[in-house]
């Protein structure tokens, strides 16, 4: 069973159990919880149900929600006359009828609780927010046991800037249940008793068990109660049990726009194409439906579309002109493109009804974090807890910022304070996981740099990550002009769970080999992973966005920071970093190829795998080009315009001119790339005829690629290796430049090696192992055949092996045998320290290597160490006894040198 996966559920109580106290310790004696986390959205969540008029947006633009309600009485369909019709009506979006239907009968004074409530839940929802309180004010005179009425009560009161009555209605549902708690174990009340407690801070699941399964297992059809469950299980980050609610409420109502908008939340980490049908579903039902529109303009923000963004909050100010969302999310757009004046009005606008609603500043802030811009969202998150200490989705948030931030003791200790009080949230759970397992690591430190990783990899490749990091700093931080905040933090995890939850807060994200927060690096270890990548590489791309990120304050877009990073893995090794090949080549020429100014989105919402590492590889050639044509200071020049807060469009736009300009250019440029890659192959597709002869079609296009590529396949397999070395050799010919690990170098080796033409498998091995990032197998061929070949090949072969596997005894012992070969007595060093933390055979032996090598390495004293614990293995290895009797000697004659 997954250690990290979501906490479950399991009904035991078969009766309902309501406490008889209904206060915030009568489920539990711990402290307060934090505050229910969606007030706002919840507000409309719960609300939004019920709106809907037909008239055109125009008559509910800014601030014209007045008047136009009361004359709707005559447009009221006579339809509309029963409380589900008027539900129905506010599912639909058509407010303005419900709102002027549930107003006649409030006005025929019928009784029944549902009428006012649902006319306050429409005025709330159009944002009419004075005369949903005085329509509560009289419905509470009637109807003051009602605790649906008083939870809305709370959003009413709230929205009008009324704290103190606010408090009270929560206090009078508080007296109610502990008056006759009988009156409301029932089915109706269930829900609502639980969304009361889960306001105050009660423990979500117990909640959930006395509660909302409860009211399921009462009645299983009740919507309301998976709602409720769903909406709890998704604001504790528990996508798993969300689902599984959310599935039951989809049968019963599945055109219900808050049920659609809540399974597009569930599904938004996951699928992003369900979460966008789920969306697109919701507001088909319901076009008018908020929490689904705020949500859209959301995703447009994370691909750093804002003027779309903006579109669907204009959308929004039309029906709820003073959402506070809607104005948190416009201030946070001000705040992403540098409009800081906008910004504090933005701000202000979002807390003019409701000035201590913490989910203001919570939102801004995430979305600033969701861009990187984790000092400021931090701050906001602090701002959001000085309006209400306990507002969890802050608390949450806060400690992500600042574990990401380096600030570690800080996150970790409110990481605990949130774990005592908050048992269920499931992100705070697995971090609190992940903590037991980091206080194992072992920590290295060296200037600019503090490096955890597991206290076992630490000991076979520690100092060669640490080497590898001071190169990078050494090449990068100059080159770049960038005055570092440091020291830089770097993980490595053996787990991609533990790297997940630690970069993502939750499992997945299987496609990371690494993620760098600006002052924070995780990322896998080999042993993490499915597939061969090299760690230097993935340490290389992340040290490069440390530079870029803090050059810029994070103020950079994400293409940029990635091109730059894939461009300077290219630089430090050409088989780094992602290379041409015959798909890019194919999206580079096609006429969807995204420009320079719309690259981000290729990051943020990528059609598919394939076309995220394309967003990589176009990124990078961005960066190329900008080098090629502004050189490299006016790459410099671009990040520092972008560090003072210029937008992207303008910064971008000052050396070429404009920004048609760098596109037009960019689009010509890499048209040239995708030309030059193999200029006289034919990349034109096969037809898709299974009989097609490709003996014949290659007669009529000799240098067809694809073609060529088919019939070395043929070749191969019907093991015509005669055939297939002439079809290698021309496809090399054709395209050069091939780097994948199993490309053509790869396959003619193959082929060499069925001809027992060692000499040129081997050739074509290096040629490989020059261009392909992690083509282990083909490596380990060269170890094999080089045994009698210049060593200094050797060297490079069995370093780009332990990138690939350091973990591998193998690996560790070429490498020792090479650096031994050719006098490197450090690289030596480290691999024998290796590969006896590897639990060798034959310790003694590695043992007396290593007091060799330190030999070399000038440190006697250490030598003599390593002797003397080689012949504690075995007492009798006479090589390990002469060698410390030669250090004795020695030892007479001069003072050995100090350790170091
Ligand atoms: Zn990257």
């Amino acid at each position: 069973m997954n250690e990290y996966q979501s906490i479950k559920f399991h009904m035991t109580d078969d009766t309902v159990k309501l406490p008889s106290r209904a206060t915030h310790v009568s489920f539990s004696q711990t402290a307060r919880l934090p505050m229910q986390p969606l007030p706002q959205p919840r507000l409309t969540a719960i609300s939004l149900f019920v709106f809907g008029w037909p008239l055109c947006l125009a008559y509910f633009s800014a601030n014209s929600t007045g008047m136009a309600y009361a004359n709707q009485t005559d447009s009221v369909p006579q339809a509309a006359s029963t409380v589900e019709d008027v539900k129905a009506l506010m599912q639909a979006g058509e407010y303005e009828q419900a709102i002027a239907a549930a107003k006649q009968q409030v006005d025929k004074r019928v009784w029944n609780e549902s009428w006012p409530r649902l006319l306050i839940e429409g005025y709330m929802t159009v944002g009419d927010y004075d005369r949903a309180r005085s329509e509560y004010e009289v419905a509470i005179e009637r109807f003051g046991d009602s605790i649906p009425l008083r939870l809305l009560g709370v959003d009413v009161y709230r929205m009008t800037n009324n704290a103190p009555q606010a408090e009270k209605q929560l206090d009078e549902i508080e007296t109610l249940l502990r008056q006759s708690p009988w009156r409301y174990s029932n089915r109706s009340n269930l829900v609502p008793v639980g969304e009361f407690y889960l306001m105050r801070g009660e423990d979500p699941k117990q909640v959930l068990k006395i509660c909302f399964d409860q009211a399921v297992k009462l009645d299983p059809k009740n919507i309301d109660a998976h709602v409720a469950t769903a909406r709890m299980a998704l604001s504790k980050n528990d996508a798993q049990v969300a689902a599984q609610s959310l599935d039951k409420a989809l049968a019963l109502a599945p055109k219900d726009p808050e049920v659609l908008y809540l399974a597009a939340k569930a599904w938004n980490e996951t699928e992003r194409g369900r979460k966008e049908g789920f969306l697109q579903r919701s507001l088909d039902s319901n076009p008018r439906f908020v929490p689904s529109l705020l949500y859209a303009a959301e995703t447009q923000m994370d691909s750093e579309r804002y003027d779309a963004a903006r579109e669907i909050l204009n959308r929004v100010e039309a029906i709820q002109s003073r959402n506070p969302i809607l104005w948190s999310l416009c201030a946070a757009i001000a705040h992403l493109t540098g409009d800081y004046e906008l910004e504090g009005n933005a701000r202000r606008t979002a807390l003019e009804r409701w000035n201590l609603n913490p989910a203001v500043d919570h939102t801004i802030g995430r979305h600033l974090s969701l861009h990187y811009r984790f000092e400021e969202g931090a701050e906001y998150q602090r701002r959001s807890l000085a309006m209400d200490p306990n507002y969890a989705p802050a608390r949450t948030q806060l400690a992500q910022d600042l574990l990401r931030l380096g600030k570690t003791e800080e996150g970790w200790s409110l990481v605990d304070g949130i774990r005592q009080s908050d048992p269920y949230d499931v992100s705070i759970y697995n971090l609190k996981q992940l903590q037991a397992k980091l206080a194992k690591f072992t920590t290295l430190e060296a200037p600019g740099f503090v490096v955890r990783m597991d206290a076992k990899e630490a000991e076979i490749y520690g100092d060669d990550v640490m080497l590898l990091l001071w190169q990078a700093r050494e090449t990068l931080v100059p080159k770049y002009r960038a005055e570092l905040q440091e020291p830089i933090f770097v993980e490595i995890f053996p787990r991609q769970q533990e790297f997940a939850i630690r970069t993502f807060g939750m499992p997945g994200g299987e496609g990371f080999l690494g993620v760098c927060f600006g002052r924070l690096i995780t990322a896998n270890s080999p042993a993490a992973l499915q597939v061969d990548s090299n760690w230097r590489s993935v340490l290389w791309h992340e040290y490069c966005h440390v530079v870029t990120l803090q050059k810029t304050k994070n103020k950079m877009p994400r293409w940029l920071s990635e091109g730059i990073s894939v461009y300077e893995e290219r630089q430090r090794d050409p088989s780094w970093g992602e290379q041409i090949n015959p798909t890019y080549r194919e999206m580079l020429l096609a006429d969807d190829m995204v420009p320079i100014s719309r690259l981000s989105g290729a990051f943020l919402n990528p059609k598919s795998p394939l076309h995220l590492q394309f967003a990589y590889f176009a990124s990078s050639l961005a960066v190329e080009f900008w080098i090629d044509r502004f050189g490299m200071q006016g790459l410099q020049k671009l990040l520092e315009d972008l560090s003072i807060g210029m937008r992207q469009e303008e910064a971008l736009a000052r050396l070429p001119g404009s920004l048609e300009i760098l596109d037009q250019e960019f689009l010509e440029f890499v048209r040239d790339k995708a030309k030059q890659m193999a200029p006289s192959a034919d990349f034109a597709p096969l037809p898709k005829d299974p009989s097609l002869d490709v003996q014949r079609w290659l007669a009529e296009h000799p240098n067809s690629y694809f073609g060529n590529r088919q019939a070395l396949e043929i070749s191969m397999k019907s093991k015509d290796w005669a055939s297939a070395r002439k079809i290698a050799d021309h496809l090399i010919t054709l395209w050069p430049g091939d780097s994948s690990n199993e490309g053509i170098y790869w396959k003619l080796a193959v082929i060499c090696r069925e001809l027992g033409d060692h000499d040129a498998e081997y050739d074509s091995l290096i040629e490989l192992s020059h261009r392909a990032s992690a083509p282990r197998e083909g490596l380990l061929r060269v170890t094999e055949l080089a045994k009698d070949r210049q060593s200094k090949m050797m060297v490079r072969t069995s370093e780009i092996l332990q990138g690939i596997d350091p973990m591998s005894d193998a690996v560790q012992e070429l490498r020792s045998l090479a650096a031994e070969q050719t006098y490197d007595p450090h690289t030596a060093r480290n691999a024998l320290r290796a590969l006896l933390a590897l639990d060798p055979i034959d310790p003694a032996s590695i043992l007396y290597r290593l007091a060799r090598a330190s030999i070399q390495l000038d440190d006697r004293k250490q030598a003599k160490r390593y002797c003397l614990q080689s012949l504690e293995e075995s007492p009798r290895f006479t090589d390990a006894l002469k060698l410390l009797l030669e250090l004795q000697d020695s030892a007479n004659d001069k003072p050995l040198p100090e350790n170091r």
